[in-house]
């Protein structure tokens, strides 16, 4: 797709017209990549109200996966209660299968064996739109798409006011560097992309996220590093927008892990540390050392 939508790059340029033509394509096309094999119920359970609520739970139950018949089990007979509202950061060794404990909560893919549920409901009960409201995943991946920083932030509401899309960008942080944009919310994320840095990308997602306002957040942090006063601003972004909500967050930065109620340590598939940042720092297990090696790198 790539080679189709570059040359017409240029043309872009000059209309309208093409921009949002590649927008679109790219998020078919972003769509196609993430957009799993599970079946929509025939008659879906609705998710259960919550209002006034934070978040809603998760609950992995023996949930078995892996990628394909013939491919090694990735997650064995995996058990996790995660209650609304509580922010969970995962870390470990990579191919442990953080990722993929975060796909199966977005219902990217349906556990071989076992069941997972949101508030108690299995999600393959679970309609589409009831699942797409419930959970929202951000990734290093669609932290951007083509279009305008407010198209951007819009896509977590597509029907969204101007008014709307600026109070999500405060909300994060985000709306003094916006407005600073040559065009500000209509500075096209893609031709002036390359002065986004890392960080304003992420604000922006967040802002997406915070407009979506979904019960649970599933978010991949980048792994780029950022300088100090960037990773501030994405700090407090990240902190306005897992308030009041369930969040799984496959943590990369020590100051993410940090302000997570709960800490997972998961090696091979399996959780082999739980408790917070706290209690685990002083378990001299595997997140102490962790922590240590991270805390070293940053003097
Ligand atoms: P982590 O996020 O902790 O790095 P992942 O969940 O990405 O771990 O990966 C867990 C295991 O699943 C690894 O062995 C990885 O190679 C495998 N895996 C991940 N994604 C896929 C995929 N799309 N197809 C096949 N195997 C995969």
């Amino acid at each position: 797709l790539r080679r189709f939508y570059d040359p017409l790059d240029d043309i872009a340029q000059f209309t309208n017209a093409y921009s949002s033509a590649i927008a679109s394509l790219e998020k078919i096309s972003g769509l196609l990549q993430e957009k799993p094999e599970v079946a929509e119920p025939e008659k879906p359970t609705p998710l259960p109200k919550n209002p006034g609520q934070r978040g809603r739970s998760i609950t992995f139950e023996h949930a078995e996966f892996r990628y394909s018949p013939t491919a090694p089990v990735v997650l064995p007979a995996f058990d996790l209660t995660v209650p609304a509202g509580q922010t969970v950061a995962l870390v470990g060794p990579t191919g442990a299968g953080k990722s993929t404990l975060a796909k199966l909560v977005a219902r990217f893919y349906d556990p071989t064996s076992g069941t997972v549920r949101l508030d108690g409901i299995d999600l393959r009960e679970v309609s589409d739109v009831d699942l797409r409201a419930a959970a929202v995943m951000v990734t290093q991946e669609n932290f951007l798409f083509s279009g305008s920083v407010a198209d951007n932030i819009a896509l977590g509401k597509p029907d969204a006011t101007r008014a709307e899309i600026e109070a999500a960008a405060r909300a994060v942080g985000g709306h003094e560097f916006i407005t600073a944009l040559p065009e500000g919310y209509d500075t096209d994320v893609r031709k002036r992309g390359g002065r986004l840095s890392a960080g304003q990308r992420q604000v922006i997602a967040f802002a997406r996220a915070f407009l979506a306002d979904p019960a649970v957040l599933v978010l991949d942090e980048a792994t780029s590093s950022l300088d100090v006063p960037t990773e501030r601003v994405v700090q407090k972004a990240l902190e306005s927008v897992l308030a009041d909500r369930t969040a799984l967050i496959i943590a990369h930065r020590l100051s993410t892990v940090l302000i997570a109620d709960r800490v997972l340590v998961v090696d091979d598939g399996r959780i082999v540390e739980d408790g917070s940042p706290g209690a685990l720092i002083s378990a001299d297990g595997r997140f102490n050392a962790l922590h240590t090696a991270w805390r070293d790198s940053l003097v």
